[in-house]
């Protein structure tokens, strides 16, 4: 297809959008917010509700492909979309991806290690989980959190009613607490002809939950470069994928542990943009639409910083810096808010 339509227009959707252009596709956007990064730098962008079915349709006509930058498409409109052109990736691996709970019983049926895990739908479940699994331990809305929102950390004695309460009946799952060494990810891509190709794994460092920064290579035994690349392969198989997908790791002591993955592009893949020939954008445009993957093999050794709120106040100082500033067209700096990131090269790997 040349129309790559993509539901979603944060700034996913606009560095998608920018490597679509550079391979001489043109991009069509579909968000229900006013000015969205993504819409600065694509041929069209839909501004219309997800409940809108006439605006979803019309959407979908004029594209040849659609995918996705965010996970949280509603159901229904995906079922509108669908019946008119194809979505990648397919339903099945965001659906999966949209609800811990299932998320989770899906890479455990696939053989993954996960963090031990219990449903938690009332306070008495809550009560029963932590007993069973045991405290440290955090309990996550099973749905719609993304930068560790939606999460509260229990300790032994902690007033666990309490705590049910804070999450105003929201399902939940209750995860043990994992003791990892460090934190990794992969980025994996399948093509339309089932070729897999994965990037190397980095090294994430989070701040209150948001992902700081990622480098490459990440500090990891080759044995477990080699499983985590391995495993995204497995996974990407089973979902039966087609498209870029990110998976998140951590390191412990007997091995990897899953921690998420997420069905799109992702933000600890942004090094690849200045570490590689064929960035995770490039890539996944490649895969939606249809083209061979592109070669993601690593010539530098990077370290991708990400840009948040008032972080913007460096922006004069890196833009003399030498590094790779991506900046992400946001108007307001809120605290939290991702506005851009910063590639910097510090090696030849
Ligand atoms: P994202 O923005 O990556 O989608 P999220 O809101 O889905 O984030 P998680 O990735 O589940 O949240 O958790 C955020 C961070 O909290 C993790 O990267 C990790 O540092 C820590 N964390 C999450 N779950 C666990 C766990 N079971 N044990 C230890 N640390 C954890
Ligand atoms: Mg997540
Ligand atoms: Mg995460």
């Amino acid at each position: 297809g040349s129309v790559i339509g993509i539901l979603g227009g944060g700034q996913l959707g606009r560095m998608l959008a920018l490597a679509a252009a550079r391979l001489g596709l043109r991009c069509h956007i579909y968000e229900p917010s006013e000015t969205p990064p993504a819409a600065q730098v694509a041929e069209r962008c839909t501004t219309a509700a997800w409940e809108d079915r006439a605006a979803l349709e019309a959407f979908a006509r004029g594209v040849d492909v659609v995918t996705y930058e965010f996970e949280n498409v509603p159901t229904e409109a995906l079922d509108v979309i669908e019946a008119i052109r194809p979505i990648r990736p397919g339903r099945r691996a965001l659906a999966i991806s949209q609800d811990r709970l299932t998320e989770k019983t899906f890479l455990q049926d696939l053989g993954l290690a996960t963090a031990p895990f219990s449903e938690v739908g009332s306070a008495d479940q809550l009560r029963t989980a932590a007993e069973t699994l045991g405290l440290p331990g955090i309990l996550k809305t099973r749905r719609f959190g993304y930068d560790g929102k939606g999460q509260v950390r229990l300790r032994e004695g902690d007033d666990l009613a309490a705590a049910w309460a804070a999450m105003q009946g929201t399902p939940a799952i209750l995860e043990g607490f994992v003791a990892f060494s460090a934190e990794v990810s992969v980025i994996g891509a399948r093509g339309v002809d089932g070729a897999v190709a994965c990037f190397d794994p980095g090294e994430n460092v989070h701040e209150d939950g948001i992902l700081r920064t990622t480098t490459v290579p990440a500090r990891l035994a080759p044995s477990l470069a080699a499983d985590a690349v391995l495993l995204t392969g497995r996974l990407l198989n089973a979902l039966d994928y087609v498209g870029v997908i990110g998976v998140e790791l951590f390191v412990c002591d007997g091995g990897l542990v899953v921690n998420e993955f997420a069905p799109r592009v992702h933000n600890s893949g942004h090094w690849t943009q200045t570490g590689c020939t064929i960035c995770q954008f490039e890539q996944h445009v490649r895969a939606v639409a249809g083209w061979p993957l592109g070669d993601g093999t690593r010539h530098s050794d990077v370290v991708m910083e990400n840009l948040i709120g008032n972080d913007m106040d460096r922006v004069p100082e890196l833009a003399a810096s030498g590094a790779a500033l991506h900046l992400y067209g946001k108007a307001e700096a809120r605290a939290g808010r991702k506005m851009g990131h910063v590639n910097r090269i510090v090696g030849h790997g």
